[in-house]
């Protein structure tokens, strides 16, 4: 069994030495258990917080343990009554290619819903985030402006589905004219801000927001949310729901002082993490896959293929390089 594991805690940006890559010989199942073979792993940019030893909503990984994470994987052993060899699993068995899971611990993924790599995104983590952020504290209604930073990546492009499904005018802030093209060619969003070429990104929110902004869905933090709370609206909402303009800092974000103009719009300005909406995951799964089926909803990965090549995928998250979900493919099934 090939394994990643957790080989320093880095300071700033993780690099090699971060990471191990180690083997390691596996026991036999045993009764009740199901031999699982890894066929795609997720990266995602939460992972970075869990590699400080810091108290948090999720435990940090140990030292010399295995990347957790979300994967999905091809039961090819089985000592369940409730698993049968072939059967798709997804679960959080991490950057390992094998895995002896007890039969509570995956969960059947059906195939005829969607293809099985949305279980990492649409209908799994990020999809759920997007769902549960914009409507639960965002609330956009119909003429509403929803501005979204990070809007290319697995969360913003749902987010921004969803808020048109809603009816609302939506803005994306991404990092590439690539992107900008996708989220107002393939996803109907109203506008696009490229943050990394823009003199001005204040100004060219006001272009792109006549009417100001209602709605402001953050996953970067940051200059960019700086430049946004600038343009709210009375009544203003903002799910925050990421930070990644920061996880990388060695010492802790500061910049301007936003009570004041929350106090002068009345906004409201919430954090949450999606395992505060446990509760109600089937029901938003439904919802996700339903609209899924009706062509209202699309999604976009971007796939790396190699066991070898999770850490640099994992690192990508933070240069930008992914568009959709970045996942990597492990095996075939
Ligand atoms: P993405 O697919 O959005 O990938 C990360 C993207 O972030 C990159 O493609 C890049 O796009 C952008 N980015 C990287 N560095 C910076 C920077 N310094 N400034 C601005 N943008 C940057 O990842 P996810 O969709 O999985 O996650 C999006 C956010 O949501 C993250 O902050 C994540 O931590 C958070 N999250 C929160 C959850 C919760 O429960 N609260 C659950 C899941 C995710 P670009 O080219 O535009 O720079």
């Amino acid at each position: 069994n090939n394994q990643i594991i957790l080989a320093e805690r880095p300071q700033g940006m993780p690099d090699s030495r971060t990471f191990d890559f180690v083997q390691k010989d596996m026991d036999d199942i045993k009764d009740g258990q199901i031999l699982i073979k890894t066929l795609y792993v997720s990266v995602d940019p939460y992972m970075r917080g869990r590699m400080e030893n810091v108290e948090s909503y999720v435990e940090p990984f140990k030292l010399n343990d295995v990347i957790g994470g979300a994967s999905i994987g091809e039961v090819i052993e089985s000592k369940s009554d409730q698993f049968e060899i072939g059967d798709v699993v997804t679960g959080d068995f991490g950057w390992q290619t094998f895995y002896a899971a007890g039969e509570n611990e995956v969960r059947q993924i059906d195939p005829s819903i969607a293809p099985v790599t949305a279980n990492l995104h649409l209908l799994g983590m990020t999809g759920l985030t997007a769902y549960f952020g914009l409507q639960d504290i965002g609330k956009p209604k119909e003429g509403e402006t929803v501005v979204i930073s990070g809007a290319a990546g697995a969360v913003g492009s749902t987010v921004g589905q969803i808020a048109k499904i809603k009816g609302a005018r939506v803005v994306g802030i991404a990092g590439s004219e690539e992107k900008i093209s996708f989220l107002k060619d393939e996803l109907n969003f109203d506008e696009g801000i490229n943050y990394k070429t823009s003199n001005d990104i204040k100004a060219d929110l006001k272009k792109a927001c006549p009417d100001g902004v209602d709605v402001y869905f953050d996953n970067v933090g940051g200059d960019i949310s700086d430049a946004v709370m600038t343009q709210l609206n009375k009544y203003a909402r903002i799910p925050v729901c990421g930070a990644i303009s920061s996880y990388n800092m060695e010492e802790q974000d500061t910049g301007p002082r936003v009570q004041q103009t929350l106090i002068k719009k009345s906004a409201l300005m919430q954090g949450f993490i999606v395992g505060n909406y446990s509760d109600r995951f089937t029901e938003g799964a439904e919802q996700l896959g339903q609209w899924l089926q009706e062509g209202r909803l699309t999604y976009q990965e971007t796939i790396r293929e190699g066991f070898e090549n999770i850490p640099e995928a994992f690192l990508d998250l933070f240069r930008g390089k992914n568009i959709g979900k970045l996942l990597v493919k492990v095996s075939e099934r």
